[in-house]
């Protein structure tokens, strides 16, 4: 009898099918990472999907029926779908789903434009953990709203369609690039030189400012703006990059955005196709990259109040469904990168490690956090061996996470915001390689696998 303990590769394990299976699953991920760049669009697009699947909005208070498939809509930047099911949820709870739809990008500056030596532009501030230095020399589209003086709001998407125009932030040659070069890598690039070019051609003979003069002609033709609306705007600077696949054999996708869509796609699939009788509650998150803040981030009391309005409707105590809940905490881990061993735990042949592996399934981290576990929700032994039997008993090939060596760094999750209302919460998510680059790169094994680990929980 062999006792010890080894990894499986899901593209190993699977037969013909389960593999036409997961080729056919990436396709539909990669439509949505085409279609929802930005938290707004992704909950737009969510919202398309649940209601071709029979689910109706929710209004904050009505009363929720049992069978009743719902969407609450949470300023156009969070979503929450609930499905009611016919299961006691003071004895079983609510199974709670929460990944994130924001990612790290360039927001505009609130009076972002100016013009230097011909060249019109805009300033940015960033938004979550990035290297600054990867977002210069790429095609960049630009994703938001505007509200006009009027109340009315403008829809801008720029440079997603192959006959748009894209955007760009310059980079200093090398051949200037010596006093650059000498520096720490954490010093050489300034966020204030993120400034992204929008045009260069003058209108009329001014001296000053002409440039930027013609690009407002433009967008006030188009959208009806002028330079005093971009303060009532958030328009973010993403890659104008599409999803694709990456490798000979197609095994992995390459795009912006997988932290977290990558997890977010699965919840959606699992929770629209699963028959259960439990009540699911699923959540795309706002402002995880932010830290959770904000009302349509994870640390908003929003989502008791939601548990609470199923629990009164269905004439049960809160405190008892919160008690019985169980929730994934659906974000990404880092993936073992073979180009960088040194940042992760120390492996050989003989060992495998805690790293977790593209390929090899969906990744549990039992706790996150960083220098001795800080800030992490640590799910207890019994949660995970009761996920452990489910995800035996439904076939789902998954690994264990860790973000990388104990003393490098770490991160956190929304985990901690869901365990503090008495929940059952441990971080399941899918590994990727290159996390927080404009272009990040995963494996349609672990997607694929995701889905069918929180097809299994709900069930
Ligand atoms: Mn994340
Ligand atoms: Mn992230």
């Amino acid at each position: 009898m062999d006792l010890t303990y080894k990894r499986k590769n899901v593209f190993q394990e699977a037969d013909k099918k389960e593999m036409k299976a997961i080729m056919d699953y990436a396709e539909g991920y990669k439509k949505f990472l085409d279609n929802g760049k930005t938290e707004r669009e992704a909950v737009y697009e969510t919202i398309e999907l649940a209601k071709k699947n029979g689910y109706k909005e929710y209004t904050l208070g009505s009363k929720i029926k049992k069978g009743d498939k719902l969407f609450y809509n949470n300023r156009g930047k969070s979503l929450f779908l609930i499905k009611a099911g016919s299961a006691d949820i003071a004895e079983n709870g609510i199974r709670i789903m929460v990944a994130h739809v924001d990612s790290p990008r360039l927001d505009l500056k609130q009076v972002p434009m100016f013009e230097k030596a011909g060249i019109a532009y805009l300033k940015t501030h960033y938004y979550g953990g990035i290297k600054k230095y990867q977002w210069l020399t790429i095609p960049v589209a630009l994703h938001g709203v505007v509200i006009l003086k009027d109340g009315s709001k403008v829809t801008i998407k720029v440079g997603e369609d192959e006959k748009d125009p894209v955007f760009y932030i310059s980079d200093l040659l090398p051949h200037l690039s010596q006093d650059i070069s000498e520096k720490k890598v954490s010093q050489a690039f300034e966020a204030e030189n993120l400034n992204i070019v929008i045009g260069g051609i003058p209108s009329g003979n001014d001296e000053k400012n002409a440039v930027k003069k013609g690009v407002l002609e433009i967008l006030n033709k188009k959208y009806g703006i002028s330079e005093e609306d971009f303060l009532s705007a958030e328009i973010e600077a993403v890659p104008a990059y599409k999803a694709k696949d990456v490798g000979f054999d197609r095994s992995f996708i390459a795009s912006y955005g997988h932290d977290d869509r990558v997890c977010a796609y699965p919840e959606i699939t699992a929770t629209l196709e699963t028959e259960t009788d439990q009540t699911v509650l699923t959540v795309l998150a706002d402002k995880e990259e932010i830290g959770s803040e904000g009302n349509s981030g994870m640390q908003c009391i929003l989502i008791q109040d939601i548990i609470d309005m199923i629990a009164s409707s269905y004439g049960v105590s809160p405190a008892l469904v919160r008690a019985s809940s169980k929730c994934l905490s659906a974000d990404v881990t880092a993936a073992f990168d073979p180009n960088y061993p040194a940042a992760f735990e120390p492996q050989d042949g003989s060992y495998d490690g805690n790293m977790s592996r593209a390929g090899q399934g969906v990744a549990m981290n039992k706790f996150t956090g960083s220098r001795g576990k800080s800030g992490s929700n640590d799910a207890s032994a019994e949660f995970v061996g009761y996920l452990r039997k489910i995800f035996a008993e439904e076939n789902v090939i998954w690994q264990t996470g860790e973000l990388g060596k104990v003393d490098l760094g770490g991160g956190g999750t929304v985990a901690k915001y869901l365990a503090r209302y008495n929940i059952d919460t441990v971080d399941l998510g899918v590994p990727v390689l290159s996390m927080h680059a404009p272009y990040e790169l995963i494996s349609k094994a672990d997607v694929y696998s995701a889905h069918k680990a929180f097809s299994a929980f709900i069930k």
